[in-house]
């Protein structure tokens, strides 16, 4: 049973019509987290069976800063995690276990795609921000799969949020999820990256049904398989049991 740690809400902004981006700080010490990791949230919510409702967020600000750090959470439906982290009001102590995840920069050496589906852009945004990312020795590439300008975190934010030379950004509209058209688009799309340049790494994250075909796709196009890292937001085809008061990443 991983420690539970805490936090305080120090500032909560509405970054789009389904987006909340939160600021904490530690209660104590530093989270001593690396650019691409995430923490997992206790909501203190029982769910029917009595588990409580554990979420995964990313963290999304630079690990430049360990005694605060930021969170942004799109609210899914009626999620009893999305819809806690949209509820929770400044001043309110946040219990979590972390940090987690190995979706992490192994060198600034050669030349990189961040490809990230949905509300996976945390993930990468949290990546790139990251100490080994902030001065890449080689081109970067990222591209936001994602269904719409207003899905989740402003195009704005993520862009400016990544700036740096020989990052390029871009944002391609995605089928919604679970749409028939959606994996064949977002093979496309990587197509068309690899048409000008074929990666020394790939970093994925977001949609499970997506990012672990693209994987393949990668391999099969001579990115060592060893050079992909993946993290599966939902739809997780890996996830062996589905566990009902958590959601854990492949890592
Ligand atoms: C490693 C990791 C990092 C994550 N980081 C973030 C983050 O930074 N920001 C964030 O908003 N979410 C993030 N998530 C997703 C988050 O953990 C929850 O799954 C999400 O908030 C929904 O939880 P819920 O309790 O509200 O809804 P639930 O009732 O648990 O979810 C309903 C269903 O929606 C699925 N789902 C989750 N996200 C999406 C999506 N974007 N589109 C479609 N279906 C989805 C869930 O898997 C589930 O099947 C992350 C997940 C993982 C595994």
């Amino acid at each position: 049973m991983a420690d539970a740690r805490l936090a305080h809400v120090i500032g909560a902004e509405r970054i789009g019509p389904q987006a909340r981006l939160l600021s904490l700080a530690m209660a104590e010490g530093e989270l001593r987290f690396t650019g691409g990791q995430y923490i997992i949230v206790n909501t203190g919510i029982e769910l029917d069976g009595g588990k409580l409702a554990k979420r995964a967020y990313s963290i999304v600000s630079s690990d430049a800063e360990q005694t605060k750090f930021q969170l942004a959470v799109r609210r899914i439906g009626e999620g009893p995690g999305s819809n806690f982290m949209h509820r929770i009001a400044v001043g309110a102590e946040v219990s979590f276990s972390g940090p987690w995840g190995k979706f992490l920069p192994e060198t600034t050496s050669g030349s990189k795609l961040v490809f990230a589906t949905d509300t996976g852009i945390t993930a990468a945004l949290g990546l790139l921000r990251g100490r080994l990312f902030r001065e890449p020795a080689a081109d970067t590439t990222v591209v936001w799969f994602v269904e719409a300008d207003d899905y989740f975190l402003p195009t704005s934010f993520a862009r400016e949020s990544i700036k740096a030379e020989r990052v390029s950004f871009e944002t391609v509209a995605a089928p919604a999820v679970g749409h028939p058209e959606r994996l064949a688009c977002a093979r496309a799309t990587v197509d068309r990256v690899l048409a000008t340049q074929r990666p020394d790494w790939a970093y994925l994250a977001g949609d499970g049904a997506l990012i672990y075909p693209m994987r393949d796709h990668l391999a099969d196009a001579g990115v060592p398989r060893e050079h992909i890292r993946l993290e599966a937001f939902f739809n997780n085809p890996q996830r062996r049991i589905p566990i009902a008061g958590s959601r854990l990443s492949d890592g």
